[in-house]
């Protein structure tokens, strides 16, 4: 009996079996037959992981630091800007990179200490001002979040593009988020704008009166654009002042040490890494920096994108600042700009840097 049952038992086994390979076929073929979903294959490579801002050692960003530095210090490609005259007489050869953790660790390299103008750079700030006093919605209502394609004194996207002053970062759309600052008048938005900086900087910035000396008269360009910009309805308070209080608001001095720190604020929640104030809402730096990744660097915006992965804005003065959340930023001064109006150097060395350290937010580490 109990053998018969045994080999029963086996039988049944064995029909059981064949049953359920049975329909694993069916299944298999049913499925590729009619494409049903599968479940995602598992992947089984372990995948190394972005590491963080405290997993980044003092001794690996010294020497990327370095790299970086020694790698371009001579490379001698693109031209300072000369149509504000001040600017073609900065030196071309200072060359400084500072970096700013978002635990507060500062690494110098080169000419750190040199002042220059921050010039669009300042567009970042005024941004980051107006967010914090209106919101993401009415900011991207009143001035624009989308890239121009086109350079970064455009008129002809004025006219193209329907939100007209486009975004913040083109001369058009800063020229009117300078002019939303809210203030009693014009004195009051330049004061608001300058302690918002100094803020971002932990430090009380200069004001380089050569530059805007040099600028104020000659900024035709952009008066007209702010006055295009009332024609169609889109600058908050007088334009010619509000053109006034943006082109001194571009004439603030900074060192590429400054820039590293305002950037830190962005890659730490609003909160700066050195002063430890709050600055601006967590809940507004992605409104921040996704603009910076979009229309940071102008039409080159897509082409450093693509190379980083990284929000970034340049200025004319020769600054770059690239800040990678939640980890930290990079500030660079090279006066020496290509085609773009973007610092040679600058984009060179802040990539470089981005890459040996493995930060690319879009990429899986090294
Ligand atoms: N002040 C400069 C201008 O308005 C700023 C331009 C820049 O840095 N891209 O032309």
């Amino acid at each position: 009996m109990n053998s018969l049952r045994l080999i029963l038992t086996k039988k049944e086994t064995y029909a059981s079996f064949a049953s359920s390979l049975c329909l694993l076929f069916f299944l298999l073929l049913n499925g590729c037959a009619t494409s049903q979903p599968t479940a995602p294959p598992t992947i089984a490579a372990p995948v190394a992981s972005v590491p963080s801002s405290s997993q980044l050692s003092d001794k690996r960003i010294r020497a990327v630091l370095n790299k970086a530095y020694t790698t371009h210090k001579n490379n001698q490609n693109g031209k300072n800007a000369d149509y504000i005259k001040a600017l073609a007489e900065v030196d071309s050869r200072l060359f400084g990179i500072t970096v700013v953790t978002a635990d507060g660790r500062v690494f110098d390299i080169g000419d750190t200490q040199s002042k220059f103008s921050i010039q669009s750079i300042s567009k970042v700030f005024t941004y980051a001002k107006i967010m914090q006093e209106n919101g993401p919605a009415v900011v991207r209502e009143k001035i624009g979040v989308n890239a121009t394609g086109l350079p970064f004194n455009s008129v002809m996207a004025i006219e193209l593009i329907p939100t007209r002053s486009v975004n913040p970062f083109v001369n058009a759309g800063a020229i009117a988020s300078t002019s939303l600052v809210a203030a009693k008048n014009s004195a009051g938005r330049w004061k608001s704008i300058k302690a918002n900086m100094d803020a971002f900087a932990a430090n009380e910035l200069e004001f380089n009166e050569v530059v805007y000396d040099s600028e104020v008269n000659d900024n035709l360009g952009n008066q007209a654009i702010s006055k295009l910009l009332q024609a169609k309805g889109r600058i908050y308070s007088d334009p010619l002042e509000a053109t006034t209080v943006y082109t001194k608001q571009c004439s603030v001095n900074v060192t590429s040490h400054d820039l590293a720190v305002m950037g830190a604020v962005l890659a730490n929640r609003g909160i700066n890494p050195i002063s430890g104030k709050k600055i601006i809402d967590a809940a507004n730096t992605p409104y921040i920096l996704s603009v910076m990744a979009t229309a940071g660097l102008y039409d080159n915006a897509g082409g450093w994108l693509y190379e980083t992965g990284t929000p970034a804005k340049s200025g004319v003065g020769g600054g770059i600042l690239a800040v990678v959340p939640g980890k930290l930023a990079i500030g660079v001064f090279s006066p020496p700009l290509d085609g773009f109006g973007n610092s040679v150097r600058g984009q060179l060395a802040a990539a470089s840097i981005i890459k040996d350290l493995g930060i690319n937010p879009y990429a899986f580490g090294e």
